[in-house]
């Protein structure tokens, strides 16, 4: 009886893992890793940086490997056996990481192969020096007590974190509401035409909403039933909290969280967890980031003073709306677009059918980046999912063969049981393999969370894309791109490993630039019915659109980031005391929105309860790194812009500078490499209207 998890020689067997394989495996795994560790801490391995890696990271990358797809899954294909069995594991697999990271041999060790003089590869060297600085912040340097402490710390902190997803998850699907066809006066057809099918699929007439994102936000954009968006909006806005069951609000979770990274602060030597998640960013300070913040904030207010008062007007003037209420915003504003702008998103979305999207996206990537991409085949835990291969020309003067270069997965729809989002994540990275001397290829994992094609009449139409997933689509790729195409040989600063997280979003927001190129779009867009590229006259509008509230966007995104930099900052001193009963976060949201914000949603949202990305997914203190990496993706686009956005030359440039470089050198060197100098704030603010 073989466990598929054991097998790592290959790619992830997802279509043979079942959750009873993960105990077993993970037993397996981690007593290979325990041994790995014992013998690369002990005399019989030198302090050599080969000899070291040939034994411990070997191992340990196997482990990562395996429990690597069972997270997939996890996240993917959630079961309630699956969860238990990931859940089970999880705080074995935790415990063996901040063993590792605070080993104070293996520390030893990687302090004397620093110190020996060896020669290494300015690759190698980044990477000794990252895990050397990782040691610190995982520990290595704390005593008896406190290193205990440290190492609880960490496991609890894995475990809130995914109870706070659970109980999003569990809190969107727990939610769902029967409607009748005339309720949905305005909503698209294909939206009526999922929401009748998931009405049928439980044995009920009508139609079936839902808080997942392809029939919220079209419900709230569409929906001419005013109560029915303030319904949806009040389930949306206060998920996983105190409106909710008790077992499913995140509120004790994310004061446990907050309470748990100050701890680990004190613990390392540091004022506030801000400080901490900040030594192996880009930014300097937590200050810095604030300043940067607020100055973005300055900058956008006037923009989003005048986008508020005109859609408050247009409501009242056009909508009979006399009190804009958040349940109303994407409603008007969709409104607004369609009567300044005169086409609707919907309309748009005809014509980005998802294969000719796909087409285009790969077109951009084969003529840039000198790749050709093919269908390829692995096993697939959905038959939705797709899987390629990107290869490059051979050599000139060698066997004539494609060279692999990566490969990758792509599952674009949402369906129950898949976390919501978007997102990439590595299933290997590239590596000259200390064990055999052969480079690993990498492969990617890209989920999107798109609406599925839907069945009209008996056949299948196409998957239709909004211009937002097509641009989430072509966000993802560029993570994938950053991952799959580095030629840096060490696994740990390869690809986006070691890349820091404020700079590891300018591959990503970089490729959006294309979604808004003329040149770009028409080639990759055919009307559903009629098969006819976008209009021109439509793209203009669209591109007029652009940076309609751009303003109140860009607050809103300065909103969350200050929010999350504050929240993991020392109150000081003369922090102002906390009312009685209102928890420190909701404090300190308030208080951050009554800064920067121009308007104040409802008392009763919750949005902070569902505020994955720095309760659960590795954005603490770190959220402003969107922001801030927009300001080097936009800057190194318009290198594209004033050379041209399909010239070659700058794209080997981009290629060779940022995307093969990975972390092997700090992101602002490798800014530098391709833009000859310190990134500017000015691209940003022209790309999105708010220049002068
Ligand atoms: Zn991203």
């Amino acid at each position: 009886m073989s466990n598929p998890l054991l097998d790592t020689a290959a790619l992830p067997r997802f279509d043979a893992i079942r959750p009873e394989h993960v105990a077993p495996a993970l037993d397996a795994l981690l007593a290979e890793a325990d041994a790995a560790l014992e013998k690369a801490t002990g005399p019989e391995v030198p302090a050599d940086y080969d000899a070291l890696s040939a034994v411990l990271d070997v191992a340990t990358e196997r482990l990562g490997r395996a429990w690597g797809a069972v997270s997939h899954l996890n996240a993917v294909a959630d079961t309630p056996e699956l969860r238990a069995a990931y859940g089970e594991a999880l705080p074995r697999v935790t415990a063996f990481y901040t063993k590792v990271g605070a080993d104070e041999r293996l520390y030893g060790k990687y302090k004397a192969i620093a110190a020996s003089g060896a020669a290494l590869g300015p690759a190698r060297r980044k990477a000794l020096s990252n895990a050397i600085r990782d040691f610190v912040l995982s520990g290595a340097e704390l005593q008896g007590e406190a290193k205990d402490r440290f190492a609880a710390i960490q496991a609890r902190l894995a475990e809130l974190g995914q109870a706070f997803s659970e109980h999003v998850l569990d809190a969107t699907d727990r939610w769902g509401l029967v409607v009748t066809a005339a309720e949905l006066d305005g909503v698209p057809e294909d939206v009526k035409a999922a929401t009748a099918a998931a009405a049928q699929a439980d044995g009920q007439e009508g139609h079936k909403l839902s808080l997942h994102m392809p029939v919220y936000l079209p419900l709230m954009q569409y929906a001419r039933d005013r109560s029915l968006r303030e319904r949806l909006y009040r389930a949306y806005v206060t998920r996983a909290s105190d409106a909710g069951p008790i077992e499913q609000d995140n509120g004790a979770v994310m004061a446990e969280i907050l309470a748990l990274r100050r701890e680990e602060a004190a613990l390392l030597g540091y004022a506030d967890y801000a400080e901490v998640s900040l030594v192996p960013k880009m930014a300097e300070s937590p200050r810095q980031v604030q300043e940067f913040l607020l100055d973005l904030a300055r900058r956008a207010r006037p923009h989003a003073e005048r986008d508020l008062a005109e859609l408050r007007e247009f409501a009242r003037a056009e909508l009979g709306i006399e009190d804009l209420q958040a349940w109303d915003f994407a409603y008007a504003a969709e409104k607004l677009k369609q009567a300044r702008y005169a086409f609707s998103d919907n309309e748009v979305k005809q014509y980005f059918t998802e294969s000719k999207v796909l087409a285009g996206l790969f077109r951009i990537i084969e003529t840039l980046f000198e790749v050709r991409i093919r269908p390829d085949s692995a096993p697939v835990w959905h038959p939705d999912v797709r899987f390629f291969r990107i290869e490059r020309d051979a050599p000139a003067g060698g066997d004539g063969a494609a060279r692999l270069v990566g490969q990758f997965y792509l599952d674009p729809y949402a369906r129950p049981g898949k976390r919501p989002g978007a997102w990439m994540d590595d299933v290997r990275g590239r590596w000259r393999r200390p064990d055999d001397g052969a480079t690993q290829t990498p492969v990617a994992q890209l989920v999107c969370n798109f609406a599925a094609p839907v069945e009209a009449d008996g056949a299948r139409r196409p998957a239709l894309l909004s211009h937002d997933d097509v641009t989430t689509l072509f966000h993802e790729f560029g993570h994938g791109l950053h991952h799959m195409l580095t030629q840096v040989d060490e696994i740990g600063v390869a690809g986006i490993s070691g890349v820091e997280w404020d700079a590891v979003e300018l591959p990503s927001q970089f490729m959006e630039n294309f979604c808004w190129e003329w040149d770009v779009v028409r080639h990759m867009t055919a009307h559903v019915d009629s098969g006819e590229p976008l209009p021109r006259e439509l793209f203009d509008k669209m591109l007029a659109a652009k940076n309609f509230q751009s303003g109140l966007q860009t607050l809103r995104q300065v909103e969350l980031a200050l929010f999350d930099m504050r929240l993991h900052a020392d109150d000081g001193p003369g922090a102002p005391a906390v009312p009685e009963g209102v928890p420190r976060v909701q404090q300190v949201l308030d208080a951050v929105r009554r800064e920067v914000s121009v308007w104040l949603p409802p008392a009763f949202n919750r949005f902070q309860h569902s505020f994955s990305h720095i309760f659960a997914g590795g954005y603490a203190a770190g959220y402003y790194s969107y922001k801030w990496a927009e300001v080097l993706s936009a800057d190194a686009y318009e290198a594209f812009e004033e050379e041209g956005v399909f010239n070659p030359a700058v794209g080997r440039r981009y290629r060779e500078a940022i995307l093969e470089a990975g972390g092997s050198r700090p992101a602002l060197e490798s800014f530098k490499a391709f833009r000859g100098r310190e990134p500017r704030i000015d691209a940003l603010l022209r790309h999105q209207g708010m220049a002068g």
